[in-house]
This record gives C-alpha cells, structure tokens and sequence, in this order.
C-alpha cells in the first residue's frame, strides 16, 4: 500500500459494525486506527469450523465440535458463584448440555426453542455427559448455507472484551475491509521471487491469513509473510554490510612481526585447526583495508580467548591499540590476567578498566590510553564512558555480545579519529544459524567448530533429592581419588533471600557430611576481595569443595576440578548449564556433571535436563534453547527489538531464512544500489520500513 492507496488509511470507525465508540477503544488499547492497522493485526490462532459433527459420535479426543441443533430446554440450577444456565441441546443424532455461568438473563431472554443454531467449542465429558460451558453460539439464518471454515480468533485485551468488541467483531471488520480493499492491495515482492519461490501474491496472504479458505491456505499465506519479512530483513543486513564493505575505509595491518615473535616463543600450546582457520580469516580482514566486522562463533572452552589476543597482537604489531570489553568485572579480571601472562613476555602493557576501579587508578589509566601508553585495555561497561579516549584504537574484541546493544557496539567505534576501529564479536556460546543470521547478518562469521585436543566428553547425568546419599558417596569417591568439586547453587536474584538461605544450607549439610574436607564458598553478597580470596584457596588446591553461586559460570579455570553438581538444576536456563558444565573437563581426567533436581519436572525442564544429558553440542543446545525460549528471551531483552518477527518463528523456519537471505544476497550483488527499475519496488519499500523496522512483512 503506498501513500496513495489511502483507502487503507480510511478510520477503522468505518469498518463494518465498528463506529465511533469502539474506534476509539481499539485506537487506545490495541493501537489500531487504521484499515491498514486492523489487517495487519493477524489472528493468533483459528478455530476449526470446516466440519460439522455429530452428538451419536463425539471421541475422548474430539478437541473442539461444531453442532448444528436445537435448544429442548433451559432450565435455572444452583446458588451464587454456582448458579447457571443449563440447556438441553439436540442435533438429532444426541443430546447434550450447553451451560452458562455468566450473561445468564442475557441468554435466557434471547435464546429460543424453534430456531436452529450453530454452536461451537470445547467439549467436556463429565458424569456420562457431553457439555459446553460458554459456547459459542449463533442462530442459523433460514435460506443462507452457514461457511464452514477456518474462523481466526484474534487476541483481545480483557478492557474491549468487557465491552463485547470479541474475535467476531474483528473478523466482521476485517472481512468488509477485504470485501472492498482486497483488490487494492499492493505487491511488495518483485514478481521473479513470487514465482522462484511459488509464493502466494501478497492480496492473498494478507487475505488467507485472516480468512483462509482452508488449511493449505493458510500455510501458504504464512509461508509468503514469513518469507517477505525474513527477506526485508536480510535485505537491510546485508545492505548495511555492503555499505560497510564499500564506504566505510579500515586501517591496513600489514608488519606481523610480534605475532611471529608469540609463535615462536611464548605460544602455550598448539593451536587446533579451526583457530588457525579463524585467525587467518581475520588476518585477510585486516589486510584488506576495509573495516572488519565479523562475529567469532565458538563452543564454550573452544578457545576463543587465545585467538583474540593473537588478533590483537596484529593491532599492537601495527601501532595500534585494542580494547577489549566483557560483559562482567569477573570475566574482564579473567581476560586480563591471561593477557597480562602472555603479553608482559613481550613488552605489551595491558590495562584494566572495571566499575570498581578507583578514581586515582582510573586517572592513569585514561591518560595512558590517550597517550599511548597502554596497548591493549580490558574493561568491562566503563569503557564506553566518554572519558575513555584513545590515541588511535584500531581494534574493538566484545566477548559474549549478546549482553551488549548494538547501540553500544556503536559508541565504542567512535573512540579514536580517524579509521573506525575494526570489530570482532565473540560469542560465549554458540548461537543458533538462524539466530546469527537475523542478529548478526551484517557481520561476516567464523566458526571455531572443534574444541583442544584430550578433551573427554563431560559424564552427565541427572539425579533427584533421593539419591542425594549416592551422591555424597560419589564425590567422596572422587575427592579420595584427588580431585576437587564444584557445587553450584542457582541465584538468579543477588538480593534474593531464599537463594541465599539455600546455598547457606547446602554448605551446612556439605559440611557435617564432609566434616574433614576443607571448603570455600562464594557468592555475590561478599566483598569482592573476600571472593577472591575464596576463590584463590581453590584454585591453588588449598580447599577441595567450592559452594557457590553462578559467579563461577564465567571465568574460573581449574582442571583439577572435575565434578560440578549443579542443584536445583531446574531453576537454570540450557545456555547456564551448558556454562556451568564447560567448567569441567579442563583437564585429563574424566570429568562427570551431576544435575540435581526436585522429582516433579515440568515437561520444559524436563526437555532442558534431557538435552543437557544427550549432548555437549553447543549449536544443538542453543537451538533447543531457542525452541523452548524463544529468540526474545534467548537474547537478553536489550536486543530483542533486532529480531522481533511478527510472522516468522526462528525456532522452526529456518528454511525460508535460507531462502529469503540468499534472494536477498542475490539482488543485492547485482544491484547494490537497488536502483535498476526492476527493483523500484523493493527499494520504495525498504525506504517505507524505514531503518529499524519492527514489522518486516508490513502492507506498506
Ligand atoms: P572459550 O572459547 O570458552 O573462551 P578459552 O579461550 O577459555 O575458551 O579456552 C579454554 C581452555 O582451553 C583454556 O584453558 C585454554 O588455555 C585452553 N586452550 C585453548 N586453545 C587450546 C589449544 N589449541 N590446545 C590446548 N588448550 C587450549
Ligand atoms: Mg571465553
């Protein structure tokens, strides 16, 4: 619909069976004034009328009945909260009740004996019975065939359903905008991708979605929304990489010379494959003269921090400075020590940037970054303030993006004149394909797809309370053979009581049950030295059972420790456990995770403790995370926004992505610009979006 389509504009007071009144409340509470704005609210969920059933057969799994028939009976039963309408309801072939709690002298006024109607819903079967509470019901009109179709139900707030605006009255609406507007409805896909993908016109998506003629309809009215929102989405990506590839100039790296110096001498291990592969990828990026931009993928203990110390030996190679930003104090204060171990070899000054750093440490600080002084700065959120300026950063690494906005990814590229910085992204556990390509489609992606040699799959498995003496006896089993236990108690809420009176109890009772083992314990209410305290006896071997909060799920390194229990494992998202699990495993022996959890499980958490035991595939837990959770909450709330499709649904319809981001890569290669006439549509369109469109599959 273009501005001139303004039929689509039209009051939605207009409407049929809408007028001022309920205008009025539909603009208020849904946020719906216009005809455009009505059809592009789409039914959450259809009611399946297509077929008529019949009282003599209604089955235990019968989920909703359509029931042509008539009223034998009403008669009052009951008292108070309990009183009710009951009606005798016959088609011929059975009986059965129709009940009514509320609208009851409504109902009695206006229901009769001779006519015929059409109820419909959810049956219930109770003391040799059929019944319907609250069904829907409406009257057949003599000489007009009633349409049996799928019926969209639309989700309305509790405010209009008070005032009797219900899914019918919509849908009345919608089908007289449609009666008149169908037609008008404009095409906002170019003809060829309707046809490569035999995709519905948009008149008719927009159509079936609201009345689908039947099922197949409405997968393919979906279908071709889901594919133009996914296609407008990838379009605007991929633009923004193009126009990074093509505008935005990056320093070139070319002297290596402290990179070879680090293979030669300082490296600590042998690198595997994939992070030679991965390093190579940046090296190309930053030789390019282009700025980078690329996210670096990899499963937790894959590797990822020696990879962005090497890159940041190519900046400081070259002259340049890097910053690198973590989402906690604890994992910057981790980052910094291994770049200070490797670096200080090499003449390298590493600083450190946390919200606790103190005023005088932070003055130094600044002015070393402004001079020159210090090369690579670690930091956390405070790195972003305005104070921190460089003297010419050419090296952006963000660990565990996913906490970060893109907003912030942004004001981090204007801390230096002259060339944008070049970025990378790390993620700290994989993210699923459809996922990266929707969050992070304008940045190219490695992958490290291979974890250090000697790596022995984690032993997982999951316990209730009753076997918690079995366990016991295990960790002493493992606590004899020398090694060390972690015990992880969830605290989602620092301040939250309960959480802390249950990690206080686990340590009694891990106490009396191990009276001769030395323990620590760490959680976020210490002062931040007593937690390194704590925290340092168990890494040098001092104490043998570390109690603890989730502080531990980022940071700590100790390959002696190799059983991590994990109570209350229900109350952990997969990308948590999967952390937490990640902890072990470090070293040779063979390391084992014990899930705890209550004997009632949801089906979700059963689902979670399930795959967590199956697998140690980050990319597969991610994706089931994705299924369970939803993109929104996967990603934190400070980015859902990016990825708020209306149609699309991540979890399953990754195939249409695929689809979409190579049509849109397609267009944008031969006509970046968007500007042959064959593809005016698409850019009037795109301009119509706008920037950060939230509805990708918009009439226009
Ligand atoms: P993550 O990708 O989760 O950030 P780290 O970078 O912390 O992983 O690496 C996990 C552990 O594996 C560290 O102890 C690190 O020293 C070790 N490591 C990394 N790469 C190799 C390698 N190529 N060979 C042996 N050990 C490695
Ligand atoms: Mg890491």
């Amino acid at each position: 619909m273009n501005p001139n389509n303004n039929f689509f504009d039209t009051n939605i007071a207009f409407s049929r069976g809408i007028g001022e009144q309920r205008a009025l409340l539909l603009s208020k509470e849904m946020g719906i004034h216009s005809y455009r704005d009505l059809l592009q609210y789409y039914p959450y969920r259809y009611d399946d009328r297509t077929t008529l059933h019949a009282l003599s057969n209604l089955s235990h799994d019968t989920d909703t009945i359509l029931i042509k028939g008539k009223i034998l009976n009403m008669k009052l039963e009951g008292e108070g909260s309990k009183k009710r309408l009951t009606a005798t309801f016959s088609d011929g072939s059975g009986a059965m009740e129709l009940v009514w709690f509320r609208s009851i002298s409504w109902h009695q006024k206006n229901l009769r004996y001779q006519i015929e109607y059409l109820v419909f819903g959810k049956p219930t079967y109770f003391n040799g019975k059929w019944s319907l509470t609250h069904p829907d019901i409406a009257p057949l009109i003599p000489g007009q065939n009633p349409v049996f179709r799928l019926t969209p139900v639309y989700s309305i707030p509790e405010k209009l359903r008070k005032k009797h605006i219900d899914s019918r009255v919509i849908y009345k609406a919608v089908e007289y905008i449609l009666e008149k507007g169908y037609a008008l409805i404009p095409e906002t896909l170019p003809a060829s991708l309707i046809t490569k993908y035999r995709l519905f016109p948009k008149k008719d998506a927009i159509y079936h979605i609201h009345l689908p003629a039947n099922s197949e309809y409405l997968h393919q009215a979906k279908r071709r929304l889901k594919f133009e929102e996914l296609f407008y989405n990838q379009l605007q990506l991929i633009k923004n990489k193009f126009f990074h590839k093509n505008k935005l100039p990056g320093a070139v790296f070319s002297d290596f010379s402290l990179v070879r110096e680090f293979y030669l001498h300082h490296l600590p291990f042998q690198l595997t494959a994939a992070q030679v592969r991965v390093l190579k990828e940046i090296k190309q990026d930053l030789q390019s003269g282009v700025q980078m931009n690329r996210l670096l993928q990899g499963d937790v203990g894959s590797g990822k921090t020696i990879v962005a110390f090497i890159a940041a030996l190519m900046a400081v190679s070259n002259q340049f400075q890097v910053c690198l930003m973590a989402p906690t104090e604890i994992l910057a204060e981790q980052h910094f020590k291994n770049f200070e171990k490797l670096a200080g070899k090499m003449g390298i000054k590493v600083g450190i940037l946390v919200g606790a750093t103190r005023k005088k440490q932070r003055e130094i600080l600044h002015k070393g970054l402004r001079e020159g002084d210090i090369h690579i700065v670690i930091g956390t959120h405070a790195l972003i303030e305005d104070e921190v300026r460089f003297k010419n950063l050419g090296l952006c690494i963000i660990d565990e993006q996913h906490r970060f906005g893109v907003a912030q990814r942004a004001k981090l590229q204007e801390k230096s004149e002259g060339y944008k910085p070049h970025i990378l992204v790390m993620t700290a556990t994989p993210i699923p394909r459809t996922l990266a390509m929707t969050l992070y489609g304008d940045l190219d992606q490695s992958e490290i797809d291979e974890l250090p040699p000697g790596r022995k799959p984690v032993v997982t498995i999951h316990r209730n309370d009753k076997h918690r003496s079995s366990v016991f006896g295990f960790i002493r089993e493992q606590l004899n053979a020398g090694r060390q236990i972690y015990l992880v108690y969830p605290l989602i809420e620092e301040s939250e009581k309960s959480d802390l009176k249950d990690l206080m109890d686990g340590y009694e009772s891990i106490s009396r049950a191990f009276p001769d083992v030395p323990l620590s314990i760490v959680h976020g209410k210490m002062k931040p030295q007593d937690k390194a305290y704590e925290m340092n006896r168990f890494v040098r071997n001092e104490t043998k059972i570390l109690v603890a909060t989730t502080v531990i799920e980022v940071g700590v390194d100790v390959p002696n420790a190799s059983v991590m229990v994990i109570e209350n494992a229900e109350r952990f998202g997969l990308a948590q456990l999967h952390q937490l699990r990640g902890r072990v495993g470090r070293g040779a022996d063979q390391a084992y995770c014990i899930l705890m959890t209550s004997y009632k499980l949801s089906a979700d958490t059963r689902k979670r403790i399930d795959t967590m035991c199956r697998t140690q595939n980050g990319f597969e837990i991610a994706q089931v995370d994705l299924e369970l959770r939803g993109p929104g909450d996967l990603m934190g709330t400070q980015q859902s926004g990016t990825i708020e499709l209306k149609v699309a649904n991540l979890a399953v319809d990754g195939a249409i992505l695929k689809e979409a981001r190579a049509s849109a890569y397609e267009i944008l290669e031969k006509d970046p610009e968007l500007a042959q006439p064959e593809h005016q549509m698409i850019r009037g369109h795109l301009t119509y979006l706008g920037d950060d469109a939230t509805n990708w599959s918009r009439i226009g």
